[in-house]
């Protein structure tokens, strides 16, 4: 009988030898769950702090999702966008009247939602044109951004390792310094057709845009005729505690974009607009073969409308604020937490060093416990909505401890130093 490590060396052998290695996957096998918990093979649990990158909002095995796979995957799956089904309008409905936007485009990850944002921009500064007005084809993005990686996306997500191997790509981006309104006032023109922004950057280490900036960025905008963008397919979904983080801000987008935990853990996206942006597409200029199909919009509307049912949008909040106030807790009692952010359910504690991040992700993992990494020295939490007040606990508690012992071996190790020095 094979063991479980020698399944796993196989499995990665196999890999190894047969996919393209974009990844570097963590070393065990997931082989079901429940709640917030994973379980794997050898049937040991560890408490989900990540949710597949914030996409399992609802946990494993979420019954509401089980039962709306079961019961579409009986009628239809796929009828293509040549075709009716009633899926659309109902799903179109929910997130028109949670986001405050017009109309909806579906399709199946993150990164298409954002190019249908981007073509839709470029379309809608088009129309403009025709009807007289002077605006260009310019985008401004935010330094520090991840929008996905089609072209498009990698075009105006900042890092120069997802976007510089690939050049050229799209033209027509500049950067603007993160929260700095300055630079963004100074960068900004009628060549400009929309400015791109995360409300609260995910990728970039969970760092929420000043009130200030989103201010002058939709003020802008609204001086030209400019679009204001807002990538919601981290933050989206009440991730925040809000279903849409710019309504921390009272600030209106033109467009938005989501997809993570929309559908459940299926993939599916969705990029919402105003009626007046909407004018700019017509029959024939845009499309997908799969995107918004019966299955994942099914899904979708009992993701939303579980969410709404059991209060979740609330529960998010206050979870989140405790687990928010443990961290800055920890944060008083140890020097290499420097700095902790976030929203909800959305939420970091940055160290002082890269090392020490790493180590404690690995630490936290032999605990069975499960958060990631994010621009080098962030720990990034983005647990399913359904946490409660004794995961958080557990996960205090732990990371408390871990960093406790990192601190009284650095201290034992500078204590040796200092004495073999004096001799
Ligand atoms: C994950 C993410 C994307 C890309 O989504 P994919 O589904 O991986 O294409 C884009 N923008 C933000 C803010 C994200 O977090």
């Amino acid at each position: 009988m094979s063991s479980p490590r020698k399944e796993m060396e196989q499995l990665k052998a196999a890999e190894a030898k047969l996919l393209l290695s974009t990844y570097e996957r963590n070393p065990i096998l997931f082989t079901g769950g429940e709640g917030v918990y994973l379980e794997d093979e050898q049937g040991i649990r560890y408490l989900d702090l990540l949710s597949g990158i914030g996409v399992n909002a609802l946990g494993y095995g979420h019954p509401a999702i089980e039962a709306a796979i079961a019961a579409q995957s009986k009628k239809l799956i796929h009828i293509s966008n040549l075709f009716f089904h009633p899926g659309q309008a109902e799903l179109a409905l929910r997130l028109t009247e949670m986001s405050g936007l017009d109309r909806a485009f579906f399709c199946n990850s993150g990164t298409e939602a954002w190019e249908a944002a981007m073509k839709v921009a470029r379309a809608y500064a088009g129309l403009l044109r025709n009807e007289g007005k002077s605006i260009g084809t310019k985008f401004l993005a935010i330094e520090n951004s991840f929008h996905g990686r089609t072209f498009g996306s990698v075009s105006t997500t900042h890092k120069a390792k997802y976007r510089e191997p690939f050049g050229p790509v799209v033209p027509g981006v500049d950067f603007v310094r993160f929260n700095d309104v300055d630079d963004l006032r100074g960068k900004f023109s009628t060549d400009v057709c929309a400015i791109l922004l995360e409300p609260i950057q995910g990728e970039g280490g969970i760092r929420p845009v000043s009130q200030e900036f989103f201010a002058a960025a939709r003020e802008l905008t609204q001086s030209t005729g400019a679009l204001l963008i807002a990538d919601e397919i981290q933050s989206g979904l009440g991730r925040t505690g809000k279903w849409f983080a710019y309504q921390h801000y009272g600030i209106q987008p033109d467009i938005t974009t989501l997809a993570k935990p929309l559908a459940g853990g299926l993939p599916l996206g969705a990029m919402l607009c105003t009626e007046g942006v909407s004018r700019a597409i017509h029959p024939g200029m845009h499309g997908t073969t799969f995107g918004g199909g019966p299955l994942a919009c099914a899904v979708a509307i009992a993701v939303i409308d579980t969410i709404k049912a059991t209060g979740l949008l609330d529960h998010v909040t206050a979870t989140g604020a405790a687990f928010k106030e443990g961290l800055a807790a920890l944060q008083a009692k140890h020097s290499s937490i420097v700095d902790v952010r976030g929203e909800g359910l959305m939420l970091a504690a940055q160290l002082n060093s890269a090392e020490l991040a790493k180590s404690v992700l690995a630490q936290m993992f032999d605990r069975h416990i499960l958060i990631n990494r994010t621009d080098e020295t962030v720990l990034r939490f983005l647990p399913p909505f359904i946490l409660q007040a004794e995961h958080v606990q557990a996960a205090l508690h732990a990371l408390d401890e871990i960093l406790m012992g990192i601190e009284v071996a650095t201290n034992q190790q500078s204590h040796e130093t200092v004495s073999q020095g004096g001799r």
